[in-house]
């Protein structure tokens, strides 16, 4: 196993599969138009298996398939298919926005991926399609459900909590979750690339979110957990566990051993990192196992990024780039890294 200079391991890779979207969300993609990765540039299935089996060689043994929306990208179980056969990776999830789960849930599972995560920031058909401008409530639903009915264990939602916009349903949302057996799990707006028209105003802070909760529920525990896990998790007096991820106002920087490979192979040590390194390139120029493992293990050892812990540093906090620098920098977007 490598580690870099805060002696952080490389354990997890999100790997974005397509940086195509079928939603516009307001805190990821508000614009009207995107600049998308150019088709020849994204990486075949077998190129991407051949790096993932380089990332096992130096201790990855987490995936979680990301976006874009993953389940735009064709014949995706066969990519899943192809990974479960690295013996190394113990843990394959993925994380959707729902809207092809109900046609997809069964051929994912049985290709191998464990865990599902899917998004869903309202219960209001009305408000989802405000928040989204796309009509496609009721498709989300269905997926979840889906997955649900195959009593497949480990769902988890992920609400992106926004003021004025959705926290007045943190309440429906909880009760939601456990009627359909899923994990929810708060996320506070976060500063990203893509998030345009984020403000500090808008974002509802762990310690808010906690404090709402525990004026309905009661007493909110902490539950005390070894993990790298983004989320910090809490049971209710009634036993039911959800998840924070403050990512804006408590990051967890600390224990990062997360990297992103995009879907044209630029692999990123932060969710905040303005630069990656260029995998396709070295691959597709012919580097050998070894020589792609030496590159990944040098630039790991000298990763110092703590993105999250440097934003919240700043004073006059304001969204991380601005839409013109996006337009020639796609690969800031937060859809295009997988979020
Ligand atoms: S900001 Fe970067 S270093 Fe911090 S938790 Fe997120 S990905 Fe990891």
């Amino acid at each position: 196993m490598i580690r870099d200079a805060f002696s952080r391991p490389l354990r997890n890779l999100r790997l974005s599969v397509t940086d195509r979207c079928n939603l516009r969300c307001a805190y990821c993609m508000p614009e009207e138009e995107y600049a998308w990765l150019p088709r020849a540039d994204i990486l075949t299935f077998e190129e991407i298996a051949r790096l993932v089996g380089v990332f096992a060689d130096l201790g990855v043994d987490k995936v979680r398939f990301t976006g874009g929306e993953p389940l735009l990208r064709k014949d995706l179980p066969r990519l899943v298919r192809m990974i479960a056969a690295e013996p190394r990776i113990r843990d394959l999830a993925i994380t959707t926005n729902g809207i092809l789960l109900a046609q997809e849930a069964q051929a994912l599972r049985d290709a191998g991926i464990q865990r599902v995560t899917v998004s869903l920031d309202t219960l209001k058909p009305d408000r989802f399609r405000a928040l989204t401008r796309r009509d496609a409530y009721q498709q989300v639903r269905e997926g979840i459900e889906a997955v649900g009915r195959m009593g497949w264990p480990g769902l988890k939602l992920d609400t992106v909590v926004m003021r004025g916009v959705n926290d007045d349903e943190m309440l429906d949302l909880i009760e939601f979750a456990r009627g359909v057996a899923a994990e929810l799990r708060f996320i506070e707006y976060m500063d990203v690339g893509g998030a345009t028209r984020w403000s500090m105003d808008q974002v509802v802070a762990r310690a808010e979110i906690l404090e709402r909760l525990g004026a309905r529920y009661g007493r909110i525990e902490p539950i005390e957990e070894v993990s790298s896990a983004p989320a910090d998790r809490f049971r209710l007096p009634d036993g039911l566990h959800f998840g924070i991820i403050s990512s804006t106002t408590a990051p967890f920087c600390q224990t990062c051993d997360r990297s992103r490979l995009t879907a044209d192979g630029q692999w990123l040590l932060c969710l905040y990192a303005t630069a990656g390194m260029d995998l396709r390139k070295h691959l597709r120029e012919g580097a050998s196992k070894d020589q792609l493992a030496s590159l990944i293990r040098s630039a790991w050892e000298r990763r110092l990024d703590r993105g999250a812990e440097q934003r919240l540093l700043l004073k006059d906090r304001q969204p991380l780039v601005q839409i013109g620098e996006l337009k020639a920098k796609p690969h800031l977007e937060m859809h295009t890294r997988g979020g």
